[in-house]
C-alpha cells in the first residue's frame, strides 16, 4: 500500500484502480473532479480514467449525434422531399391514417383507426357516398374521406364513422351534420342516405336505432351551436352599439 490512502474493508482494487493510482503518482484518487461540470460528489460517476463524468460524456455524445443528424438531414433535404412525395403517392391511406389521428387528438376525440381500416376505406369504390358521382382519382386532391359525425362534434375517428366522398360534398358539408347535408344536397338521394347509414350500422355492430340516435344528436348539436352563435353575435352587437352611444354622449 502506498502512502496517502488506506485500504477499506471489502474494497477490492481492480486493474483500472491501479492504473488510476499510478497515473496519480501513487496517490489513490478518493475524489475526482469532472473537467466539464466540475462535479466532485460521490454521485458523480466516472468510467475508467476519463476526465469527464459519465453524465457529461453521455450529454456530449447525444449533442454530437443530434448535430450529426441535423447536418445529414440538411445535406439530404431534397432527396427526402422526393422520397416523402413518392411514399405519400404510393401509400395515400397511411397519410390519411396519420393525419386523421393527429386531428382526432387535436379535437380531443376518440380514435381507434388502424392502418388496415385506412386501407379498407381507400379500397372502397371511387364513388362519392353522398352525391353518387364517380371520383376521378387522377385529379389531385379529388378524393376525400369524411367523418360522418364531424370530429368537432365529438365524432370518433373510427372506420364506421368514415365515408369516401367527392371534394364538393366534403367542402359543402363542412362541419355540419349528415341530416342537414341530406336536406340540402339535391343529389343526396334517400337511397344513398340509407346506404350510408346501413354501412355505419354494419361496420359499428350497433343497431339502426342507436345510429339514428347519434345522427339526430349530431343534428341537434348543430342547431344548438348555430342558435348559441346567433345569440352571441346579437349580444356583441348590443355591446358595440351601447359603446357607440356612450361615445356620442
Ligand atoms: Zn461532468
Ligand atoms: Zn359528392
Amino acid at each position: 500500500m502506498g502512502p496517502g490512502w488506506v485500504r477499506a474493508q471489502n474494497d477490492v482494487l481492480t486493474r483500472s484502480h491501479f492504473r488510476q493510482i499510478l497515473n496519480n503518482g501513487g496517490q489513490r484518487i478518493l475524489t475526482k473532479t469532472c473537467a466539464t461540470c466540475h462535479g466532485t460528489s460521490p454521485d458523480v460517476k466516472f468510467s475508467c480514467n476519463h476526465r469527464n463524468c459519465n453524465g457529461c460524456r453521455a450529454l456530449k455524445s447525444r449533442t454530437y449525434q443530434a448535430e450529426y443528424a441535423r447536418k445529414h438531414r440538411a445535406r439530404n433535404r431534397e432527396n427526402q422531399r422526393v422520397k416523402r412525395q413518392e411514399y405519400r403517392a404510393e401509400n395515400p391511406h397511411l397519410t390519411f391514417y396519420s393525419t386523421s389521428r393527429y386531428l382526432a387528438n387535436k379535437a380531443s376525440t376518440y380514435s381507434d383507426l388502424t392502418k388496415e381500416d385506412a386501407l379498407d376505406i381507400y379500397e372502397t369504390p371511387d364513388v362519392c357516398g353522398y352525391c353518387g358521382k364517380a371520383i376521378d382519382v387522377s385529379v389531385k386532391r379529388s378524393l376525400h374521406i369524411d367523418h360522418i359525425v364531424p370530429m368537432s362534434q365529438g365524432g370518433v375517428n373510427s372506420r364506421w364513422n368514415l365515408v369516401k366522398v367527392c371534394i364538393n360534398c366534403n367542402t359543402s358539408k363542412g362541419d355540419g351534420s349528415l341530416v342537414n347535408y341530406y336536406g340540402r344536397c339535391p343529389d343526396f338521394t334517400e337511397q344513398r342516405y340509407e346506404a350510408v347509414v346501413n354501412e355505419m350500422v354494419r361496420l359499428s355492430g350497433r343497431t339502426r336505432a342507436e345510429i339514428d340516435e347519434i345522427l339526430t344528436l349530431s343534428h341537434s348539436f348543430e342547431i344548438a351551436f348555430q342558435n348559441g352563435r346567433r345569440q352571441m353575435v346579437g349580444a356583441l352587437r348590443v355591446l358595440r352599439e351601447e359603446e357607440r352611444i356612450e361615445c356620442a354622449i
